[in-house]
């Protein structure tokens, strides 16, 4: 199956000669179809200059790259896509139904049962004949994510979709991300400063920082296993006598930090000793931890 998108060394600078400013070094990455792939970093890191690189909304300066299988973005290819770009500009005096109706128009798209089914998604039925001047934050966000799934499209491209929103606002975009992937099937890449957004709605994330790919992978595996092992046995002095400076006490068990297929030796060693083991579990790390420690490593 193709990619939902492929980078390659793709990277972008901005001004030129002595002043040039590198956003983006030389990124490879490929972004798997059918789920929400999360773009991470502190600002400035270039989230936003590879959002608009893969939208041909500003030119590679170094690399190319492939969004839903085409190495060009033209008109066919962007009929394939929705994005939600910076903050959503909306005439104030419309109401939501005419919103949609308008922007349907300017697409060619003439079909006002879909302009009704998007609103019931993105649960603005109810506030439809509102104008959007009396919104709230959220509403306009999730309207402006109305406006980019009019087209039915197979990939949406979210630039910081929770920026502004209040806590129940951030609840509602996220569920409404993860309906559109999981009953739905689209595919969703966005960009987030917010670790513990990123931790709950992405299945796979990209690190970034200055420009450059620090760490990649599911969001599962990078904060599984990485808190440590942890056991909790009788009698704990025992059992951190056997395991030496390889194990620290926690709570009321001992912490080990080993690699993952060690554990069943480590069991054993433990179960032969006489020691009774009554819990054995790998601890996870918050996606806080894995992006501290990653921006470390690539200071
Ligand atoms: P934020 O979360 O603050 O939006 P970001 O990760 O999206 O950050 P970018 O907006 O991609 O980061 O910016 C990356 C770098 O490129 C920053 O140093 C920024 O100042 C610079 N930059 C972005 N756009 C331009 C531009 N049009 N001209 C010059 N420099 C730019």
């Amino acid at each position: 199956m193709t990619a939902a998108l492929e980078t390659f060394g793709l990277g972008k600078s901005y001004g030129r000669g002595g002043r040039a400013v590198s956003a983006l070094g030389a990124l490879d990455l490929s972004v798997p179809k059918g789920l929400v792939y999360g773009v991470l970093g502190p600002n400035g890191a270039g989230k936003s200059t590879l959002l608009r690189l893969v939208l041909g909304l500003v030119k590679p300066s170094r690399g190319g790259f492939r969004l839903l299988g085409e190495s060009s973005i033209d008109a066919r290819v962007l009929r394939r896509i929705g994005a939600m770009i910076e903050a959503p500009s909306l005439y104030p005096f419309l109401t939501a139904r005419e919103t949609l109706r308008a922007l349907a128009h300017l697409s060619g798209l003439n079909d006002p049962a879909r302009e009704e089914a998007v609103l019931e998604r993105v649960g603005l039925s109810e506030a439809a004949h509102r104008r959007v001047r009396t919104y709230s934050m959220g509403m306009k966000q999730r309207l402006a994510l109305g406006a980019a799934l009019l087209a039915r499209p197979e990939l949406l491209i979210l630039d910081e979709p929770t920026n502004g929103l209040d806590p129940p606002g951030i609840q509602e975009m996220r569920v409404l991300v993860r309906e559109l992937v999981e009953k739905e099937g689209v595919t969703i890449i966005l960009s987030s400063h917010l670790l513990d957004e990123v931790q709950k709605v992405c299945d796979r994330v990209a690190i970034i920082n200055r420009g450059e790919l620090v760490s990649e992978g599911r969001v599962s595996d990078l904060i599984s296993g990485q808190g440590g092992f942890f056991i909790r046995a009788a009698p704990r002095e025992k059992a951190l006598a056997i395991l030496g400076a390889r194990a620290r006490p926690q709570d009321d068990g001992l912490v080990v930090d080993i690699p993952p297929d060690a554990a069943p030796a480590l069991i054993r060693e433990l179960v032969g000793a006489n020691i009774d083991v009554f819990e054995a579990r790998w601890l996870t790390q918050s996606l806080e931890r894995v992006f501290l420690s990653s921006m470390d490593q690539s200071q």
